[in-house]
């Protein structure tokens, strides 16, 4: 097969990952395809242009040289936030684009590659089955965020995590609440558990109990009913079981020292679960990282990407989180993003979109000038012709 795939550097405000890391080029190379790498696309990670070209790839100047050259381009965000600094006139038909999408937020991107004639494809629409694993960006880049949102809370509490016995005195281990024990949530309680803090967990999909538990942490038992959904999300709460929810919730924080919040409902906003009277309840000093502050966060009084003090609680709204991990997020992400595309070259080295593949299916935005499929169009609020 010959075909190139170009790597740009990404341009998104903040964006310091790479969505190819110089292991994965070999991989690519085997397969027939040339691998082209924008110059510096690598340096925010900690991936030098050196590094590609010792691997096999070429390094290209300027970006405009690499999206026009490159039958398939492989990003970490070619949705909203970056396609605006790609120019339209470097995009070209049947020209394949991979990347994260943002495909519940309306933006002008899908509008963009579907008069190129661009086949794009959203990386986080890869479904949750076994065969799709080790594609999962959500999965990769949570995890990385359980982790860094712990440490960032640990920065900002005026306390210690563990405990710690000395002459001089006794200090009692901090209460740390994780709200969400999906990826993220079970990586920060995992996190949390090694700093020394007493950690504790809620989730409405009832299987985590057993999960949380694993990991040493109390799993406190909310009782609103299981909200287990298909693809191991969960489904949104009603009305009355989020009130109880929060009812139940506020009896309980005024007592923790650090909130890691997670919860989230696929393709919605996040819900807001803790109140300002559960942020008032709390002692001064105590913080609140909300890791759902992409879709809004799950606090009322979070101001995604800042750190304010409100009521003396810290509340933290980070953005990108897995972009401060860059190196190993990218490592990640790039495992991810090669076994994607590797899955649709066949046995015959031929790279094919085949819309009969779940995973082709579920995640093909745009192709041929038109929306990937009906459930894509209304996703994307496009019309299917
Ligand atoms: P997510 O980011 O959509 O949500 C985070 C967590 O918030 C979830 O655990 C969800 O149940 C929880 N949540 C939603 N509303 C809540 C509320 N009101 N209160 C408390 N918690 C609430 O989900 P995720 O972390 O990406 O994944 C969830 C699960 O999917 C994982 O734990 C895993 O079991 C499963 N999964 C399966 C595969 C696979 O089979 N390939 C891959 C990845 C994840």
């Amino acid at each position: 097969m010959s075909g190139r795939i170009g790597i740009p550097l990404e341009r998104s405000p903040g964006e310091r990952r790479v969505a190819l890391v110089p292991a994965h080029v070999s991989s690519l190379l085997k397969v027939g395809f040339e691998v082209h790498v924008e110059k510096g696309a690598g340096e925010a990670s900690g991936y030098l242009d050196a590094a590609y070209e010792a691997a096999g790839a070429t390094v290209v100047a300027t970006a405009a040289d690499l999206w026009k050259q490159s039958d398939i381009v492989l990003t970490v965000r070619a949705g909203a936030a970056a396609t605006p600094s790609v120019a339209k006139a470097w995009l070209h038909a049947g020209q394949i684009v991979v990347g994260t999408m943002d495909p519940w937020a309306p933006h002008d991107s899908f509008a963009t590659f579907l008069k190129a004639g661009v086949s794009s494809f959203s990386m986080e629409l890869i479904p949750r089955t076994t065969r799709a694993q080790a594609m999962d960006v959500l999965s990769s880049q949570s995890n990385l965020a359980g982790y860094k949102g712990v440490l960032l809370a640990a920065e900002l509490l005026p306390k210690m995590f563990p405990l710690s016995m000395t002459a001089a005195g006794t200090i009692i281990p901090a209460k740390v609440f994780v709200l969400g024990a999906g990826v993220a949530g079970l990586q920060a309680i995992a996190t949390a558990k090694r700093l020394g803090a007493v950690v504790s967990a809620f989730d409405v999909r009832a299987a985590v109990k057993e999960q949380v538990q694993s990991l040493g942490a109390k799993f406190i038992e909310f009782d609103v009913g299981d909200a287990s959904g298909a693809g191991g999300y969960a489904k949104e709460l009603t009305p009355e079981q989020q009130a109880k929810q929060k009812e139940l919730m506020a009896g309980y924080v005024k007592d923790i020292d650090v909130i890691v919040s997670t919860a989230a409902i696929p393709g919605r906003p996040s819900p807001k679960l803790i109140t300002e009277a559960m942020v008032t309840s709390m002692a001064p000093g105590s913080v609140i990282v909300d890791l759902a502050s992409e879709r809004g966060g799950n606090c009322e009084l979070t101001e995604p990407g800042k750190t304010v003090v409100k009521h003396g609680v810290t509340i933290c709204g980070p953005l990108n989180i897995a972009s401060t991990v860059a190196f190993h997020a990218s490592q990640l992400y790039s495992k991810n993003i090669t076994t994607f595309l590797l899955n649709l070259v066949n046995k015959e080295k031929q790279l094919v979109i085949d819309p009969s593949d779940d995973i082709v299916a579920a995640t093909l935005l745009t192709h041929g000038g038109k929306p990937g499929s009906e459930k894509i169009a209304s996703i994307l609020g496009l019309s299917a012709n």
